[in-house]
């Protein structure tokens, strides 16, 4: 018996079994059921997404004959149905523009578009990957598109939207095809699973919904891979075996020496992260990939959607994500891109990747400007209105355990307008010579200090200076420390950008 491939086999036959993109299946349902049919719609979204299978059943529903008219439930078992669900119906003609580039082959198909459908309504064109097409051949479709017969439809499908002529796409219904949702690639992944007879551990479903980033049909062709190795379960090892886990767990760890400032942990830690043999910018891709959820965390709070932590790992990231402030975490990826790009060329990939991860563990005892600003003066609100930033950020803070002894002070400062900020203006420029190089255990010298009249004055004027403002907005700068000599004054905004950009 010849086996068909998950993807073919679980492939969305109506409607309602259409998974992610059921804004557009409502769309088309009420549509035909109102009698509105286009003669032309126009479907973009990225590889694996189901456009193919959302045209199959328009297509279906537009030609089944099972019903007098249009529907918006075909039959799935008629002549036209099932044909049209195996790509080879008579009248709903698949058209792969990649291979079908030419002028000519678009003079045929108007040719052949003249002619009445040999057994249902209306004649349906799929023509997958339309932005293949040459320039003759789309002038030769726009003529068509423009006044199609009454029985012939159009179904566009692309993956590269903005190579498609605009001229054709204001003659279509556009539908724009979303990424599909890891929980929802999860669900349905675990759903197969079972029907197959097969075990899956939630963690693997999950993982490969991960991998799949979007497109159900790589998470399909993944699951395929694995149940041929293991047809009666899915285990983590097994998953292990073929694709190598993401460093996730070992990267926060990682990150979470770095929010201690400790260098030599995170040097020690990355040493052994690497002894395992992945390759640098393996390594790389999951730092930034797990900063990157950090981020989404600090920024938009513990419930947004953006936010994909598998849910064992949720409290983990959440502890972390408030020992950070988003302004290092901005610097965090954009060190990391760097470096993954370097290591690749470099003979001395292994020692640029540690001078980043010692950035990197510096970077939690610099404070941002917007956390100077939020500092409790009361002036911040001019400067900066009210950033999503803060209230997010402080439901993350909250539901977190204080940090540990050694930790530096960065997330109680975030979550009290206690004057805790390490950068607060000292009273003079010689009060600590190596100001620039403090590391964060030096930061506890200065909440006891109540802020002196002149010297909150003093930081204020300088933060209100236009130009600070614009050297911090132009390079990303944080304020180290503010200088009391006006002569000086542009001095204390000048930023220490960790990219020498
Ligand atoms: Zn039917």
């Amino acid at each position: 018996m010849a086996y068909t491939v998950l993807a073919r086999k679980y492939r969305s036959r109506t409607f309602d079994e259409v998974i992610g993109q059921e804004p557009i299946a409502t769309t088309l349902c009420n549509a035909i059921q109102a009698g509105r049919i286009h003669h032309g719609y126009l479907f973009t979204g990225t590889r694996g997404v189901g456009k193919t299978s959302m045209a199959r059943i328009l297509a279906k529903a537009l030609n089944c004959l099972e019903a007098d008219a249009p529907t918006a439930t075909p039959c799935c078992t008629c002549e036209a149905c099932t044909a049209i669900a195996e790509g080879q119906d008579i009248d709903v003609l698949e058209i792969d523009a990649a291979s079908n580039t030419g002028v000519d082959n678009i003079r045929d198909l108007r040719s052949n578009a003249a002619y009445r459908p040999a057994r249902c309504r209306f004649k349906i064109y799929i023509i997958d990957e339309v932005h293949m097409l040459s320039t003759g051949a789309f002038n030769a479709l726009l003529k068509t598109l423009e006044e199609p017969p009454e029985h012939v439809k159009f179904i566009l499908a692309t993956t590269e939207i903005q190579k498609v002529p605009a001229t054709i796409q204001s003659r279509c219904q556009r539908f724009n095809f979303r990424n599909i949702g890891t929980d929802e690639i999860a669900r349905r992944l675990e759903g197969i699973t079972a029907e197959e007879g097969a075990q899956v551990e939630p963690a693997v479903a999950r993982r490969v919904a991960r991998l799949a980033a979007g497109s159900m049909r790589d998470a399909l062709s993944i699951l395929d891979q694995l149940l041929s190795i293991s047809p009666d379960g899915l285990s983590t090892e097994v998953l292990d075996e073929v694709i190598p886990p993401p460093q996730d767990e070992q990267v926060t760890q990682l990150l979470t020496y770095a929010a201690d400032g400790d260098v030599a942990r995170v040097l020690e830690h990355a040493d052994q992260i690497l002894a395992g043999g992945r390759g640098l910018d393996i390594f790389c891709g999951d730092a930034i990939e797990v900063a990157r959820q950090l981020m989404l965390l600090r920024a938009c709070g513990a419930d947004s959607h953006a936010v994909d932590i598998a849910a064992g790992e949720r409290e983990r990231y959440i502890a972390l994500a408030a020992r950070f402030e988003l302004s290092h975490y901005v610097q965090m990826i954009a060190m990391l891109e760097e470096l993954r790009r370097n290591v690749r060329f470099s003979a001395a990939g292994r020692a640029l990747v540690d001078a980043v991860l010692v950035r990197i563990a510096n970077l939690a005892s610099w404070s941002s400007i917007e956390s100077i600003l939020a500092g409790g003066d009361g002036h911040e609100k001019k400067k900066s209105p009210p950033k999503p930033v803060s209230r997010p950020a402080a439901s993350v803070v909250a539901s977190q355990p204080e940090p540990s002894a050694t930790a530096p002070l960065e997330p109680v400062a975030r979550a009290r307008p206690a004057p805790v900020r390490p950068p607060a203006a000292r009273p003079a420029p010689a009060a600590d010579p190596s100001a620039a190089q403090a590391p964060p255990p030096a930061a506890p010298e200065t909440p006891p200090k109540p802020a002196a009249e002149g010297e909150a004055v003093d930081r204020d004027a300088i933060l209100k200076d236009p130009v600070v403002g614009k050297a911090l907005e132009l390079f990303d700068g944080v304020v180290i420390d503010a200088d009391r000599d006006p002569a000086r004054r542009a001095a204390p905004g000048t930023p220490r950008n960790t990219d020498g950009t």
